[in-house]
């Protein structure tokens, strides 16, 4: 099947490129490998997108892929097989067609790097969490716990002790990786406590998350410690493995590009998470998805 422009990943950045493509008057194909609307839909509430005072990830999500299908976008869900994204016409087979665009835009986001230890899964959304500025508010006067030592764990613990009791920075190392100017600003906090050169052995507690068994790296000595709330923020791993043959992968294995969004592929562009950038959030992987489709648009016209 031939389409204008085939766009991989339907997250916020897939299906806002797909809604501009279509208003470009784009014949639009939107391919996802999991559930439409990407990681959004685990979100319970939506609070800092412009316009919706709440919304819940999945209310959201529905709403982008109702517009995206009434302008006419074909959204399917199907495994890629196969990629040729090199010559001018993108050659992309799934588990169900071969499908040929003049243009591509990856929009495959990012997935969360997880702890991997027992109670991780169970306590998912009982507790467990992994987005301090979505689901902080619902810790009130709790305490909790946030691991990880980067920019994302030591802002978010910041951010946490404005609105908890008590924040427990749990991290593999003595050392931080972010920036020493948040680390100095997390230590004067006085309703927040370091657990160095510690890990989460595992997580504990019966309808809701309650303790948490931490781990010594040194000496492997195990202690408990009782939280309401556990963050992680360990990292994300980027959805662009597939893809390397036709972009530059930064270090940590993001698509390299600017805010053009476009990639050294001729026809290749990249929007959202998976994207190089220093702000990831969905007004900027929205903001994305529009750069993205006008210049996918515009290469289309002139090279077509
Ligand atoms: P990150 O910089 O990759 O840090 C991840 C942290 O998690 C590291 O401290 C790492 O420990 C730890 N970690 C990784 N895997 C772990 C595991 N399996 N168990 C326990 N701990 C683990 O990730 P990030 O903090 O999300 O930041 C991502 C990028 O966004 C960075 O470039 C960051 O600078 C940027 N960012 C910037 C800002 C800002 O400028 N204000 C805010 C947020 C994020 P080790 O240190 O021991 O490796």
């Amino acid at each position: 099947m031939n389409y204008d422009l085939i766009i991989i990943g339907s997250g916020i950045a897939g299906l806002t490129s797909s809604i501009y493509a279509a208003c470009s008057g784009l014949k639009v194909l939107c391919i996802e490998n999991q559930t439409c609307g990407g990681q959004i839909v685990n979100t319970s509430d939506i609070i800092n997108y412009p316009g919706f005072k709440n919304i819940s990830g999945l209310d959201f999500s529905q709403k982008l892929q109702s517009q995206a299908v009434e302008l006419g976008v074909d959204i399917k869900t199907e495994q890629i097989s196969q990629l040729n994204l090199e010559q001018k016409n993108k050659i992309i087979v799934t588990d169900n067609c071969e499908y040929n665009a003049k243009a591509v835009i990856i929009a495959t986001g990012t997935r969360r790097r997880e702890l991997g230890c027992n109670g991780e899964e169970s306590f998912r959304g009982r507790g467990v969490t992994y987005c301090a500025t979505c689901d902080g508010r619902f810790f009130q006067n709790k305490v909790v716990g946030i691991v990880g030592g980067g920019n994302t764990a030591v802002d978010d613990a910041i951010y946490l002790s404005n609105i908890c009791k008590h924040v427990y920075v749990i991290h593999r190392r003595d050392g931080f990786r972010a920036s020493g100017r948040s680390v100095e600003l997390m230590k004067q906090r006085e309703n927040i406590t370091l657990k160095l050169n510690s890990v989460v052995d595992s997580i504990e507690g019966n309808n809701l998350m309650d303790n948490v068994i931490l781990s010594d790296t040194h000496t492997n000595e195990k202690t408990s410690l009782k939280l309401n709330g556990l963050f992680v923020a360990i990292g994300s791993i980027p959805n662009s493995k597939d893809f390397s043959k036709w972009v530059d992968l930064d270090e940590q294995g993001y698509i390299v590009a600017s805010e053009d969004c476009t990639t050294k592929t001729s026809g290749v562009f990249v929007a959202g998470d998976v994207r190089t950038k220093k702000v990831r959030q969905l007004v900027t992987a929205a903001s994305d998805g529009s750069i993205a489709a006008l210049a996918a648009a515009e290469y289309i016209n002139h090279e077509n």
